[in-house]
């Protein structure tokens, strides 16, 4: 059995054709069914539908063999017990700092960051050699800096509209972002022949996109 792990809405819209590719067929739409574990075209291929943030932690402790995760996801996770395979290419954004459009960060204090990205903030400010005060939201993050419980933020912006909509402008790139393809580091050993297939037939269907 080869479980993939994946999560609705671009991700799962974005990587269907490239498994297609790979002649794994969903039996079902994830959007109209509120099954967690979706059968295939084939009977030892099962897709796990699950929360975006959540895909690194199933495919570290094998629960699922493969899965598609951001590479925000993927830096917050540290990538622990699972090899990043391929880019997919889709899903792109930038990951960014950002703040109220036109202020200045304070000159004294610490900075405050609000951010679902708690790792990656740390890691991004301690290289700079800014001691920051990380603050931890799950959602509108863009929030944060209107009612003053942040400097700055760090997300993910791809148009920039949600951060112009709500008053903020981005300041510093962090990363470009894409979603990657990753497999457990056992499964690979243990299931090498189907995954490497699975694999070989992905990585074709990226480089025709
Ligand atoms: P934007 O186009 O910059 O207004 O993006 C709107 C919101 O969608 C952002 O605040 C992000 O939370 C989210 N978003 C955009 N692109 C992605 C992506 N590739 N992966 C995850 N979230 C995204």
């Amino acid at each position: 059995m080869i479980t993939i792990a994946l999560s609705k809405g671009r991700i799962f819209k974005e990587t269907l054709p490239l498994l297609a590719a790979a002649d794994i067929v969903s039996a079902e739409d994830p959007e109209s069914s509120r099954k967690l574990i979706l059968d295939t075209n084939h009977e030892d291929i099962k897709l796990l539908i699950i929360r975006a943030t959540d895909v690194p932690t199933y495919v570290q402790f094998g629960a699922a063999d493969l899965g598609v995760a951001g590479k925000d996801v993927l830096m917050e996770h540290g990538g622990e017990g699972l090899y990043e395979l391929v880019d997919l290419n889709i899903a792109k954004c930038r990951l960014m700092t950002a703040g109220l459009v036109g202020q200045a960060a304070p000159v004294n204090g610490r900075l405050r960051i609000a951010t679902k990205f708690v790792n990656v903030a740390k890691q991004y400010f301690e290289s700079r050699g800014e001691q920051v005060e990380v603050i931890k939201l799950y959602g509108s993050m863009e929030l944060g800096p209107i009612v003053g419980l942040a400097d700055l933020i760090v997300d993910v912006v791809d148009t920039g509209n949600t951060l112009k909509a709500n008053g903020l402008e981005p300041r510093d790139h962090i990363a470009d972002i894409s979603s990657r393809l990753v497999v457990n580091r056992a499964s690979m050993k243990m299931k090498h022949q189907q995954i490497s297939n699975i694999i070989d037939n992905i990585r074709a269907a990226v480089a025709n996109a």
